[in-house]
């Protein structure tokens, strides 16, 4: 595909639209495109949507016409706009449009790969870590990842509606006064409106002992429309910090470029995670892209993960070597900046462990033997106790 901003990659950008609209029996219009509760009211949910939009494979309609059920397929017109219609190898269509290959299950897949249900100290509450809990605030989102590690739930309605939990989860929080950070995900917390976002916040915020408040998101990639200064302005009364979710540089479009910008100049500190993925991002040069691109737009790189062994996500899952070399490839190469942690989240449980290339190659009493980014060993001594 061309790079993004170069005139063919505009044209085609500008085609895919006007064939979305159609899908819809409408025309293109700028204004209405730009209005994130038309790009919510305008996903691609079925098959039929998504044949009279791409090109599809045999696989992929294999894998829509059955697989629907189990997890739902949902793309926002934003998204879908960035795919090559006539490629099934298409990077971004990959992430979202689903193959037969959703019914393949691998050795060691599981429904709850990190455990989650097991640790939920209340319904939709995960406390794993001393410190700090994972909230799953809604089981909605913009569009589906096909490798998401909560499709056991998300997209589902098995999670009870926020404000019916809400009581026994403040009640938790409350009382587990060594809960000093909390973590909102799901689901997609930024689909919830303004004000219940605000009230979820205020609700935590009067509690004395939290003192660090995060969103993980994907809806700056998915649906960079709903970024509005009246929703910045939520984030940044409660001092939110975001975690984005981008994986691939052609997801970094002038529209994402311009939701971070608005979340960065009001003040929201921003950082990213990326999924590792096979034949779509499982490439030290296009990680480079991606993460230099976001740099640009002042997020973070924050974690690169291993993909989670979720039933049916195997051929979108790459060895821990191909990761631990792609990081060879990163670390020293570029700013450090731009060098995510790679974690692979525990199967059963165990949380986040990162996994790195081997720096310390040896170590002889207080020598320590160090291997940089080219190679090369290096030794350091320890400092000696002085009497
Ligand atoms: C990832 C995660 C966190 C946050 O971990 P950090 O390393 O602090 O970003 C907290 N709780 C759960 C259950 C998680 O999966």
């Amino acid at each position: 595909m061309p790079s993004i901003g170069s005139a063919p990659a505009q044209m085609l950008l500008q085609s895919n639209r006007e064939r979305l609209c159609r899908v819809f029996n409408e025309t293109y219009d700028p204004a209405r495109w730009g209005d994130w509760r038309w790009q919510l009211r305008h996903r691609l949910t079925s098959l039929d949507h998504l044949e009279a939009y791409l090109e599809l494979s045999d696989h992929e309609r294999l894998g829509l016409s059955m697989g629907v059920e189990r997890f739902a397929v949902s793309v926002t017109p934003h998204f879908a706009a960035l795919m090559n219609p006539h490629d099934p190898a298409d990077p971004i269509r990959r992430q979202v449009v689903p193959t037969a290959d959703e019914f393949n299950v691998s050795r060691g897949d599981m429904e709850d790969p990190c455990g989650e249900d097991h640790a939920s100290a209340v319904e939709g509450l995960v406390h794993r870590y001393p410190d700090r809990v994972l909230l799953l605030a809604l089981d909605t989102c913009a569009s589906y990842c096909r490798y998401c590690t909560r499709s056991r739930l998300v997209s589902q309605g098995s999670l009870d509606p926020l404000p019916r939990r809400m009581t026994d989860i403040l009640d938790y929080l409350r009382a587990h006064t060594e809960v000093r950070d909390v973590l909102l995900s799901g689901g997609d917390p930024l689909l919830m409106s303004d004000d219940r976002l605000d009230a979820l916040l205020s609700s935590l915020r009067e509690i004395e002992h939290i003192e660090f408040l995060r969103i993980g998101t994907r809806v700056p990639g998915f649906l960079p429309q709903r970024i509005t200064p009246e929703l910045v302005a939520v984030l940044r009364r409660h001092r939110v910090w975001l975690s984005l979710h981008f994986s691939h540089p052609a997801e970094l479009t002038p529209e994402v470029a311009a939701a971070c910008d608005l979340l960065a100049d009001g003040g929201i500190p921003l950082g990213s995670q990326t999924v590792l993925l096979r034949g779509i991002n499982d490439d030290a040069e296009v990680l480079k892209q991606l993460f230099h691109g976001l740099l640009k737009i002042r997020v973070r790189p924050y974690y690169l993960y291993q993909a989670d062994p979720v039933v049916g996500t195997a051929h979108l899952r790459t060895s821990i070597a191909k990761g631990i070399e792609i990081m060879s490839q990163l670390r020293g190469h570029t700013s450090g900046y731009a060098v995510p942690t790679y974690v692979v989240d525990a199967p059963g449980g165990g949380g986040k462990i990162p996994v790195q290339p081997e720096t310390v190659v040896g170590r002889d009493g207080d020598a320590w033997q160090l291997r940089n980014w080219a190679g090369m060993t290096y030794s350091y001594i320890d400092p000696q106790e002085m009497g």
